[in-house]
């Protein structure tokens, strides 16, 4: 590990002024301190914001839901308002890393985390994440795990988050604190893609802390739930996963929210497939046919081309499970 200072901000004000002169935010820790360890993170100042006030889970005047950054994600998963209103987000933090992990980690933190590419995480192996200009080495190397949506040609690495997908499909907003003030931002624009500078990874300015993550209110009721395919059946990221959020009226799918984790570059919002249900009855061949759409525009490398099937199978189950087999 990298030598670094650390300093404990106390209030937001101190931390922003931290934040300005090039510290760096750490929140649970959960992440960051590794990637320190293995020295793909030489950040030189340290400063902890946990003792912020921006824990609390809170109902906007409209309805929707805002969970501050520094919320445990194992606190929002419990939350009862996040269990009524917004099951998905719930389930997509409850088949995240482990219990231990979401005792200490935040909703901020999960969404900034790091890809979980092992060639990004070998300081030794070529990464333009880690190193611009260096190369890919997953291009020609192992890339089962990697994206199929969203790639670059430098670089095909995945978001590695559960959460984030959940958010992406319900469109929440990220809230943001800098010196010039607050902003938000939408969260499809929030997390960026890799394109030709694969190092940028969110439209974060310098020293800018988010504050909350805002889920706008949705037509009631809102079924949902999230599902997630991988190699094992705990502690392990996703292969694929779907996050689904459908609002029937009537017999008839009036709003349809879809997103898919494990296979894009960022969390792979899908209104292909949200199209395709909006105005229809639920049906098993409704849900068959809308996933078909769901890997539309993939790109498959040499070891995941397994994941284009798994991906509309995963869709298709999950949008059964919510909706119905009528
Ligand atoms: C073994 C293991 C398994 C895991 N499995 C999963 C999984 O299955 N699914 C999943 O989603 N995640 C998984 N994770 C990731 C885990 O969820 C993250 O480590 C955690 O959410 C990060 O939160 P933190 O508060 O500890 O972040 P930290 O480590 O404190 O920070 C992470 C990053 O976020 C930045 N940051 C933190 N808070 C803010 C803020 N408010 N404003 C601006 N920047 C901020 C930091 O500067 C840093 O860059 C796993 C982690 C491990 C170690
Ligand atoms: S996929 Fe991205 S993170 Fe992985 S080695 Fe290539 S550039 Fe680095």
């Amino acid at each position: 590990m990298h030598p670094f200072s650390f300093t404990k901000a106390a209030d937001t004000r101190s931390a922003l002024a931290a934040g300005q002169r090039g510290g760096r935010y750490i929140a649970g820790g959960t992440t960051l301190v590794d990637l320190m360890r293995e020295t793909v993170e030489r950040p030189e100042t340290l400063v902890d914001i946990s003792a912020l006030p921006l824990r609390k889970v809170t109902v906007t005047e409209r309805g929707g839901l805002r969970i501050g950054a520094l919320v445990r994600m194992a606190e929002a998963a419990a939350h009862p308002k996040v269990r009524t209103l917004y099951p998905v987000i719930s389930q997509a933090l409850e088949l995240s890393a482990s219990a231990q992990l979401r005792n200490m980690a935040t909703i901020g933190g999960n969404i900034m985390q790091r890809t979980r590419c092992t060639y990004f995480r070998d300081v030794t192996a070529a990464c333009n994440k880690r190193e611009p200009g260096s190369g890919c080495a997953a291009l020609e190397g192992f890339n089962r795990t990697h994206a199929i949506l969203g790639t670059s040609d430098d670089c095909v690495a995945t978001h590695p988050s559960d959460v984030a997908v959940a958010f992406a499909a319900l469109e929440a907003r990220v809230h943001l604190l800098g010196p010039d003030g607050e902003r938000s931002v939408a969260f499809a624009d929030f997390l960026l893609r890799p394109g030709s500078t694969p190092n940028r990874e969110q439209s974060l300015k310098k020293g800018e802390l988010i504050t909350a993550v805002e889920i706008p209110a949705l037509a009631r009721p809102l079924k949902s739930g999230y599902l997630k395919v991988r190699d094992r059946q705990s502690y392990e990221f996703a292969l694929t996963s779907a996050a689904v959020a459908l609002h029937v009226r009537g017999g008839v799918i009036r709003e349809a929210k879809v997103a898919a984790g494990g296979v894009g570059t960022v969390p792979w919002k899908l209104p292909a497939v949200e199209r395709h249900l909006i105005d229809e009855r639920p049906s098993k061949v409704l849900w068959t046919q809308a996933a078909e759409r769901a890997a539309d525009g993939a790109r498959p490398l040499e070891h995941n081309h397994f994941k284009i099937e798994l991906l509309k199978r995963t869709v298709e189950r999950q949008l059964r499970i919510v909706g119905g087999t009528k």
